[in-house]
């Protein structure tokens, strides 16, 4: 079968866009369950010749709640929304791409994110089962790709830089994708 990858990280930085960028228009928003919140966008990716299934999980918005209004970061409701985002990545995906932002650097929200994957990754094997990549977006330029390496106390192991707005970076994440099925 086809490779899950699933998108995670914090509202804002960019993984629509990066979603977008990587597979055209999103096909379908699949699976509004009742009482769990499960909006999903799945697409097809394709690499070097290699087909994967793309979700991004972000249709859970952590930064609002139910009612729509804003959620202040490492509120309750706010980490809750972050673990539901980050158990359905973990479910379902082969390899979860931890998506964070060079221009805002490492925030409280990205540690949040960090220590519940960490959390809900099983051990397959003595390693860490699904993987996780961890992409620096919006490294547009030198100024931003410098950032880069403030990532690494994530501890979610060597950071990609991309810019998904210029589609920039792309090609050694992608291929570090491949590496990790
Ligand atoms: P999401 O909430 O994680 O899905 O983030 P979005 O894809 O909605 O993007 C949030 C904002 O960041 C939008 O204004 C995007 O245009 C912007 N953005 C996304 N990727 C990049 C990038 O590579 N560089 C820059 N400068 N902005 C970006
Ligand atoms: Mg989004």
């Amino acid at each position: 079968r086809k490779p899950v990858v699933a998108l995670v990280g914090r509202p804002n930085v960019g993984k629509s866009t990066f979603f977008n960028r990587l597979v055209g228009e999103p096909l379908a928003i699949v699976d509004d369950t009742p009482g769990t919140t499960r909006d999903r966008l799945f697409a097809q990716g394709e690499w070097l010749n290699t087909v994967f299934d793309l979700i991004d999980t972000g249709g859970i918005d952590p930064s609002k709640t139910k009612q729509g209004e804003p959620l202040s970061v490492g509120s309750a409701d706010f980490i809750d929304q972050i673990r539901t985002q980050a158990q359905i990545a973990i479910q379902d995906a082969d390899v979860v791409l931890f998506i964070v932002d060079a221009m805002s650097g490492v925030t409280p929200a990205d540690q949040e994110v960090a220590e519940i994957l960490r959390r809900n990754q099983k051990v397959i094997d003595g390693k860490p089962y699904p993987p996780v990549l961890l992409v620096v977006n919006k490294a547009d330029s030198d100024r931003y790709r410098n950032m880069v390496p403030q990532f690494y106390e994530l501890g979610m192991g060597d950071p990609y830089p991309i810019s998904a707005l210029h589609g920039t970076g792309t090609g050694d994440m992608l291929d570090a994708l491949l590496a990790a099925f």
